[in-house]
Formats: C-alpha cells, sequence, structure tokens
C-alpha cells in the first residue's frame, strides 16, 4: 500500500486514543492505516495527515483510500498501563528527562544540547536517594562535576525548577518527534494546570509555534 502524495508527510506520527478520547501513543502512518484498515478507528479529529490508496474493492471495483487524521481514536486493546492512567509512572530516560526540563541545567540555568546534558540525581544515590522522576534533574556537566556526590544544599546550589513525574499524557507530549498544534491543544486538554508542561503547551499554542526540542 505505497503512500500517493507525495505532498504527504508520512514522518508526522498520528496521536492515538481510546474510545473516551484519552491518549494512548504515538502512531506511524502504517499502524494509523492497520488501525482503519482493521476497523478499530472509532472517530478523528485534528487534521487531515495523509491519504493513502489501498487494494482495488473486488466488490465495487473501485480503488480504496484511507484518509489518515492528527488524531485517531480506536477501540480495542490499550497498551498497558499497568494500575491505569491516573496511577502510570512513565520510565525514566534521558531524552524524555531533558525534554522534560526543556534542555536547562536545572542548577545554572542555562540551555545546552542534549549530548551536554547529564542525569543528576538531586539527592545522590550515594545518600539514599531515588533514581525516579521526582529525584532527578537535567544538568550541564560542570554542575554536576561541581555537585559531586552532594545534595545541593551542601553544594551551595539552588534548582531553577522543582522535578516532577510526568502524568501519562505529559510522557506522550513528551515523547512526540514533532506535535503538531491540534495535537498539542488535544493533549493540553489532558494535563494538569497546575504543571509547569501546561504552561509552556499554552505559550507555543498562543504564539503558533511548536516547542524547539533540542537534540
Ligand atoms: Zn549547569
Amino acid at each position: 500500500m505505497p503512500p500517493d502524495l507525495p505532498a504527504n508527510d508520512f514522518s508526522q506520527q498520528a496521536l492515538r486514543t481510546d474510545v473516551a478520547g484519552m491518549p494512548l501513543e504515538w502512531v506511524d502512518y502504517r499502524d494509523a492505516v492497520r488501525l482503519y484498515c482493521l476497523g478499530q478507528v472509532a472517530y478523528s479529529c485534528g487534521s487531515l495527515l495523509y491519504r493513502v490508496r489501498g487494494g482495488i474493492s473486488s466488490r465495487s471495483g473501485l480503488r480504496s483510500t484511507v484518509e489518515v487524521n492528527s488524531i485517531i481514536a480506536t477501540v480495542g486493546r490499550s497498551p498497558d498501563l499497568g494500575g491505569g492512567p491516573r496511577d502510570y509512572v512513565p520510565p525514566l530516560n534521558n531524552k524524555t528527562l531533558f525534554r522534560r526540563d526543556s534542555n536547562l541545567c536545572l542548577y545554572c540555568g542555562l540551555v545546552f544540547q542534549s549530548r551536554e546534558l547529564t542525569r543528576d540525581h538531586v539527592t545522590p544515590l550515594s545518600q539514599g536517594g531515588g533514581d525516579a522522576w521526582n529525584n532527578v534533574v537535567t544538568a550541564c556537566r560542570r554542575c554536576n562535576n561541581h555537585k559531586g556526590g552532594r545534595t545541593p544544599e551542601q553544594a551551595g546550589l539552588q534548582l531553577v525548577a522543582v522535578p516532577f513525574t510526568p502524568t501519562y499524557a505529559e510522557y506522550i507530549y513528551l515523547k512526540g518527534r514533532r506535535v503538531l498544534a491540534d495535537q498539542m491543544e488535544f493533549l493540553l486538554a489532558h494535563i494538569p494546570r497546575s504543571s509547569p508542561l501546561h504552561r509552556r503547551l499554552a505559550r507555543s499554542l498562543r504564539e503558533k509555534r511548536e516547542p524547539a526540542w533540542i537534540r
């Protein structure tokens, strides 16, 4: 089932939700088309992402076409969320951690490229701190070296933001390669107003630009 329109951007992912509109995951165009073909798409919203031509129907003799939207609500099995989206704790990895912190070193407040950043344990592991979202921050090498095996207080450092555990919707947002405005708006509705990400997303939407992910 080859893509037919060169203008279609097949690198753009669609946001898959459950029937109730709970964001579930990003799907590439192959998975999205599969969901349509399996009849698992209950409804879709957002903008048209791509139009894919299928085979010729033996009944009508016409070529089938699948149109994939930026947000697709699906029936069927959802990814395993353990205790459900509410209790979900996303896996911790540096890529998502740096995005959570907008590639800012939370000690000196400067922006760095991802390869120049490290994961710092606010309360060091050696002092009983955990390797968990609420105890890790993005730090540049210089600040991390300076801090060493000390707490910020012991090292005379101050955090410019408080580390937090992303909710499921926030995690999906942070994992998005490129998030379209309509997808951002949709995710925003699932992100608590008190979250620092809520503010950041709302600003991006207002300024009509996607947040610049620094690689
Ligand atoms: Zn720094």
